[in-house]
């Protein structure tokens, strides 16, 4: 007696997947070390692209965010104390969603648990896979409702959706396992401020003293990032040098002055991509920031999660359904062409953010041309326009 699937992890890859289960009468348990509270709140994410919004959409789980996430069109670079606005919606017809990850975590939860019945359990302790190159997997936990005791669930699949810090990257036997893992030497400060956007639009401040981030996220929560050392410490950051290095890397003529307001996030990322290869092993099939992680340089991370998502639950419907292997077969593949693509491009907008930064005026020139060229060549402006917004083509 097992459950056909258990699913590691309620972030966004790991919640898409176990409702698009659940909805093809596929079983299975989703394990979540945190409370639903915590991950209804732990904020992170907020740009969605097109693809994956009508993705969700398809599997009836946009209804939330297409009443209430912002449509955005535009985004501005910031440099030599100018402004230059890149109008994407005009070059391609196309858009970004801004929802933050908390909401859409939230919407997520309450559709698999509230509404189709899911069963998913919160407060997971020392979860460990067992069996995994054998038909007859396992994975177990202790936790509260298991009163200590450590509690066995037999399944036919594991899906590792346990982000970044999770275990089952680990279960993958390190002589079979490629981790291509790229540091970018940077970190950034990142913040959140309760605090009306200061633009309508995504800014990007590449300045000599380093890279600033503007991001809109609600009509009254904006995203900020600040260049800063790697390791540096965010106490090295009060509000009021927080608020005048923003202001200095985002100033530009006719540009009002930031809105200020209390920071309530304030924490700072090393800079790290990494690609884990393949993706599976026996009967575990990685999905999302477990299999992949990549800077938000360019805010790719949570659509790719999602990808995986919409990929592993055809393959594992397949498989499970109709007995067709040839979804799970490909499925790395399949996953790893977006994943590469994203990070060749957010390797390449790095280079814009930080190159006027890097103390080395080749870098600094090359950087400005790389601007410049997006604001004078068509082709390379379509380019852009492209792969900022994410592959069009259907997952
Ligand atoms: P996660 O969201 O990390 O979910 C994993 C879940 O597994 C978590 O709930 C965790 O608690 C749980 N878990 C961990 N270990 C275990 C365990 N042992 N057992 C059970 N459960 C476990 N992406 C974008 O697309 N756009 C953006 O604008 C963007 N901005 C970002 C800003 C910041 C500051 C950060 C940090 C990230 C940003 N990202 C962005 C990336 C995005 O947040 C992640 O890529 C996304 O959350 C990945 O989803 P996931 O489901 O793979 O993993």
């Amino acid at each position: 007696q097992g459950v056909p699937v258990v699913i590691i992890g309620a972030g966004p890859a790991g919640l898409t997947l176990g409702n698009l289960l659940r909805a093809a009468s596929v079983d299975c348990v989703v394990l979540e070390t945190e409370s639903r509270a915590f991950i209804e709140r732990r904020p992170r994410a907020g740009v969605l692209e097109e693809w994956a919004v009508r993705a969700l959409e398809r599997h009836g789980l946009a209804d939330q965010l297409l009443k209430r996430a912002e449509r955005h069109t535009a985004c501005e670079f910031r440099f030599d104390g100018r402004r230059y606005r890149f109008p994407y919606h005009e070059l391609t017809g196309r858009h970004h969603f801004v929802y933050p990850q908390p909401l859409l975590v939230t919407d997520l939860v309450r559709e698999y648990a509230d509404v189709r019945g899911g069963d998913i359990r919160f407060g997971v302790q020392d979860v460990r896979l067992h069996d995994l190159d054998t038909d007859r997997p396992s994975v177990s936990y202790t936790g509260p409702e298991t009163g200590g005791e450590r509690r066995v669930l037999r399944c036919a699949f594991v899906a590792g959706c346990d982000g970044a810090r999770g275990v089952t990257r680990a279960a993958l036997p390190p002589g079979r396992t490629r981790i291509a893992r790229h540091d970018y030497g940077i970190g950034w400060l990142a913040l959140l401020a309760e605090a009306p956007p200061s633009s309508d639009c995504v800014l990007f401040g590449c300045h000599p003293r380093g890279f600033a981030g503007h991001m809109p996220r609600s009509p009254e929560v904006t995203r900020y990032y600040l260049q800063c050392p790697p390791g540096d410490d965010p106490e090295n950051w009060p509000e009021d040098r927080v608020w005048a290095e923003l202001q200095s890397r985002l100033g530009a003529a006719g540009a009002p002055p930031l809105t200020r307001g209390p920071l309530v996030e304030k924490r700072v990322l090393d800079m790290h991509d990494y690609v884990v290869e393949p993706m599976a092993y026996g009967r575990l099939y990685l999905a999302g920031d477990a299999a992949h992680l990549v800077a938000p340089i360019a805010a790719k991370g949570m659509n790719l999660a999602l990808h995986d998502a919409f990929l592993l639950a055809d393959a594992l419907i397949a498989r499970l359904t109709e007995g067709d292997d040839r979804g799970l077969d490909g499925y790395g593949e399949a996953s790893l062409r977006r994943v590469w693509d994203y990070q060749e491009f957010s390797q390449w907008l790095s280079e814009v953010y930080h190159g006027a930064a890097a103390g080395d005026a080749f870098r600094a020139g090359t950087t400005v041309a790389r601007l410049r060229r997006l604001f004078t060549s068509p082709v390379a402006a379509a380019a852009f326009a492209e792969q900022y917004l994410g592959t069009a083509e259907r997952y």
